[in-house]
């Protein structure tokens, strides 16, 4: 898949995430809880070695409560992992971030021996906007753009820890297609290959297996499409998002599918589930 991800920023994020991992004490993982797999970075795994890490499942707001426990469950099965939900809105989910990180480090966190956390995501799992709340200030950019750390920069928490941002820009998971797919469906990367069209499509599908009930509640419709192709076709006519001749803009159905899908308006969403990847990432090792 065609994604440019900045190499140079990406080279410059590794290096510096290998230089400074032998004083870290523990890895703050941000990811988006509609996509916890996907939203991971494979070096950060790579090269955390047995450092223990928490894992953030951001915006659980937007994802589906029963599949945030079953990935937090799948996801502690890991050595030293620990997992947790995140709804940034809610201020004291945020502050309960600073009693887990010193839990998991129970030997240091005094003036003279402070906790060394560093923090790292892929662009807009909503970093920035953690590093905000834990620090109290503003310290980083946030927004939908992803905003290049410069320098790597050390921030001074209560509870003598300090936070370690990675500078550059930190890529998802390519290694699995269908990863693009549902990263560009949550509005994680926009600048894709893959056509807004084809993301609509492909999210229509999901929608269809795993939230056949809502897209009947959301809709008002009695049955269900037949398949992802006749979902937008059906939607398009309905919201009336027709060209000339009768046909359906499916560019403009596309955009209505995704933006209800990333805003919530169809509920709660989980893009991907434990099992579902662990049959992918099986049928792809054959391959
Ligand atoms: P970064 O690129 O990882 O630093 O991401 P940002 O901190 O800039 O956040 C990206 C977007 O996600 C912003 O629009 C944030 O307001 C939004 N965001 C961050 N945390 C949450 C959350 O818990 N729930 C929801 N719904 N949105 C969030």
């Amino acid at each position: 898949m065609a994604i440019q991800w900045y190499p140079g920023h990406m080279h410059k994020a590794q290096k510096q995430i290998r230089e400074v991992m032998p004083n870290v004490d523990l890895v703050i993982e941000v990811l988006d809880a509609r996509l916890p797999y996907s939203s991971n970075n494979p070096l950060v795994f790579e090269l955390r070695g047995g450092t223990p890490c928490l894992k953030i499942l951001n915006k659980s707001d937007l994802a589906d409560p029963q599949s945030t426990q079953q990935w937090i469950d799948y996801l502690q099965q890991t050595h030293n992992v620990r997992a947790v939900a995140l709804d940034q809105q809610k201020q004291t989910q945020v502050q309960s971030i600073l009693t887990l990180i010193r839990q998991m480090v129970p030997n240091k966190g005094s003036a003279d021996k402070p906790i060394t956390a560093l923090i790292c995501g892929i662009p807009n799992v909503g970093k920035s906007t953690l590093i905000n709340a834990l620090a109290g200030r503003i310290i980083a950019k946030t927004g939908n753009e992803p905003a290049v750390t410069k320098a790597q920069q050390k921030i001074r928490l209560d509870g003598y820890i300090t936070l370690l941002d990675t500078p550059g820009i930190l890529w998802p998971k390519f290694d699995n297609e269908n990863s693009g797919y549902r990263l560009a469906a949550s509005g994680a990367i926009k600048d894709t290959a893959i056509s807004h069209d084809d993301v609509a499509a492909f999210a229509g599908e999901y929608l269809l297996a795993y939230y056949p009930q809502r897209l009947k509640e959301r809709y008002g419709w009695q049955t269900l499409p037949s398949d992802e192709i006749d979902l937008l076709e059906t939607l398009g006519r309905q919201r009336g998002c027709l060209v000339r001749g009768g046909h359906v803009d499916f560019t403009k159905v596309a955009t209505i599918l995704l933006s209800e899908l990333r805003e919530g308006t169809l509920g709660p969403i989980t893009l991907e589930h434990p099992e579902q990847i662990e049959a992918e990432e099986a049928h792809f090792a054959q391959l």
